[in-house]
């Protein structure tokens, strides 16, 4: 069955892995040390329980006294008493380690998500980072909550019991080796073919949830293209799928686990078979018999627990591999420690495509002045937005080269990049926190002085002097609610703070209403004053108060002039100007046709 994986994120090598496992490991070495010792002391502690047994046995078959009986009994109960106290204390430390680990797990996850170059997430789409960040999440934390420290103790009971056993008698102990060429067979086999399964487990999930959050997103579209039988059917073939992926794992574990019960159930026969006919002939005490089987008896536990947990550690390594792999994202971008000379930004027969092998810049030569403001201008879909964009350094071009005072703006440090170039855009995120906290996202080291002076030079004082805390009032989700308007206007604050020569601006506004709108004009041209602006134009009006103006069309800039220019050349640019003078209703001729 071919496995879908196209546009999905990458997927961690099991070397990487086992890396980045070991890495996380070394950083507790002390602590995790720590609990294995209180782990071991309580094994010891539950070893003494056979061994008294069996003395018990080896007292009742001889004379003996009640004291001794008692003392017998005592000397359990209290070794009883000490293992459950030990386990408890290690169990709580162990939790603690977990939790901490589980904690760096995730934080580190979230830096390598939000620090994912953003062209990778517009590619592999949303439902398989959802997947990874919510299902993956979770299968972790089982592995790292329980998993783990179950396998310790497991790990360090299984063995410490099985060196009792042979201390306590050898001869007796010996048909438990039988058990382990069994279990290692089967181990090896399932732990072969395992990996494989869960991973291609998790990934026709992926896919499964990839396709179904595409089907609600775009619910209407699918509506509207009549998509809907299309849609199920991939729906059915990603569930088969699933099925599939299942139903192997399924197989694995219905191999793998009777072969391992049976594995454990023979030491104990063997122990009282072996251990009753070297009894008769005299080469053990029955003490010794007792001992050795109860010990095989007390390991069937651990062991059961042990392979129980290395199935759900499977599952959690596998999880861990695609989480790994979120951070093995090849960077967009390769810092090379070049500073601009000077304020040009440029671009010099810039291609680009979203898609392999489909273009949508066709080889784009731009150059801005220092201090010039360009008007982009053509139809809807004509790769304005996209240009923006690479002008703002947030693509980088297939071909061709986009610089600034000579540096590709792909070389920068994004905190360097924007204080060169930045791109303002309609959409604007409040975050949650105080309005100054907002500001200050753009120049930590801003004081509420500069604050004010940056809020009244773009002529938003007033509103946020008569919010309720003023500067300090608590915005974003769950906080005060700022208009549309007003979250711009933070935005542009923002702007002057990081204080960029270069902004590209997509000068779509029409979404406010009129009033606003021409207040946050006011506001925008403050911003824009003595800086260089290249902007995508939706309105006529502000083209062709432009210095120049650069039509766009088909991923190619077609003409470029002045406004005066491209009316004497009586192009396209032309055509439209007069077509919008004869209606100035209809908002852009241009920019939304
Ligand atoms: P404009 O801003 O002039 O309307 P765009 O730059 O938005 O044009 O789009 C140019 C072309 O690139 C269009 O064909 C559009 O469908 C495509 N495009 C834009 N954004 C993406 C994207 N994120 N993924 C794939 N194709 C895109």
């Amino acid at each position: 069955m071919s496995t879908p994986n196209s546009g999905l994120l990458p997927v961690a090598s099991g070397a990487d892995v086992k890396e980045y496992a070991l890495g996380l490991l070394q950083r507790q070495r002390a602590k995790v040390l720590g609990v294995l010792a209180l782990y071991a002391l309580a094994a010891l502690a539950g070893l003494a329980g056979p061994r008294l047994l069996g003395e018990l046995v080896g007292a009742v078959q001889h004379t003996t006294t009640r004291t001794h009986i008692d003392h017998i009994g005592l000397l359990l109960a209290g070794f009883v008493v000490a293992q459950a106290v030990l386990v408890r204390i290690a169990r709580y430390a162990s939790s603690v380690i977990a939790e901490g680990v589980f904690a760096e797990l995730r934080e580190e996850f979230l830096r390598k998500v939000v620090a994912l170059p953003l062209s990778t997430v517009e590619r592999a789409g949303t439902g398989d980072l959802l997947t990874r960040m919510t299902s993956d999440v979770d299968a972790m934390s089982r592995s790292v909550r329980f998993a783990m420290p179950e396998t310790m103790i497991a790990m360090a009971t299984a063995i410490l019991t099985l060196v009792a056993a042979f201390l306590t008698a050898p001869l007796v102990a010996l048909p438990c080796l039988v058990v382990f060429p069994l279990l290692f067979v089967a181990t090896r086999w399932y732990l072969k073919r395992a990996p494989q399964g869960y991973l291609r487990e998790r990934r026709v999930y992926s896919h499964l949830f990839a396709g179904l959050t595409e089907t609600l997103e775009g619910g209407r579209t699918i509506d509207a293209l009549g998509l809907q039988a299309k849609r199920v059917r991939r729906g059915d073939d990603d569930i088969r799928r699933a099925f599939v992926a299942e139903r192997y794992t399924l197989q694995l574990r219905t191999v793998w686990f009777p072969s391992t019960e049976s594995a454990y159930v023979l030491p104990v026969v063997g122990a009282l078979l072996i251990g009753g006919l070297l009894a008769l002939h005299g080469h053990a005490t029955l003490a010794q018999v007792t001992a050795v089987t109860l010990y095989f008896q007390q390991l069937v536990d651990p062991v059961d627990r042990l392979l129980g947990w290395l199935d759900e550690l499977q599952i959690g390594a596998s999880s861990l591999a695609r989480l790994v792999g979120v951070g093995r994202v090849p960077a967009d971008r390769a810092t090379t420690g070049a500073q601009p000379q000077g304020e040009e930004l440029r671009a010099d027969d810039v291609h680009f495509a979203y898609r392999e092998g489909r273009d949508v810049l066709h080889g784009i030569n731009l150059v801005v002045r220092p201090g010039e403001r360009i008007a982009m201008v053509g139809p809807s879909g004509a790769g304005k937005s996209t240009l923006g964009r690479l002008l703002a350094g947030i693509h980088g071009p297939r071909t061709g080269s986009v610089t600034v005072g000579g540096v590709p703006l792909v070389e920068l440090e994004v905190d360097q990049l924007r204080r060169e170039v930045a791109l303002v855009t309609q959409e604007q995120h409040v975050f949650v926190g105080s309005v100054a906290d907002n500001l200050r996202l753009a120049r930590p080291s801003a004081d509420d002085d500069q604050l004010r002076s940056v809020l009244r030079s773009i002529d938003a004082y007033d509103w946020v002097q008569a919010l309720p805390d003023g500067l300090a009032t608590a915005v974003g989700s769950g906080g005060y609610v700022l208009t549309p308007a007003q979250a711009q206007q933070i935005a542009l604050a923002r702007l002057v703070l990081a204080d960029p020569h270069t902004l590209v601006l997509d000068e779509a506004t029409s979404l406010l209403d009129p009033r606003a709108a021409r207040h946050l004009e006011r506001s925008l041209a403050a911003v824009l004053k003595g800086r260089t602006v290249v902007a995508i134009a939706h309105r006529l009006h502000t083209a062709h108060d432009a210095h120049r103006v650069a039509v766009v069309d088909g991923g190619l800039v077609t003409e470029l002039g002045s406004h005066d220019e491209l009316m004497a050349s009586g192009g396209a640019y032309a055509q439209l100007w007069h077509s919008w003078r004869a209606d100035p209703t209809t908002p852009s001729g241009i920019g939304q046709p």
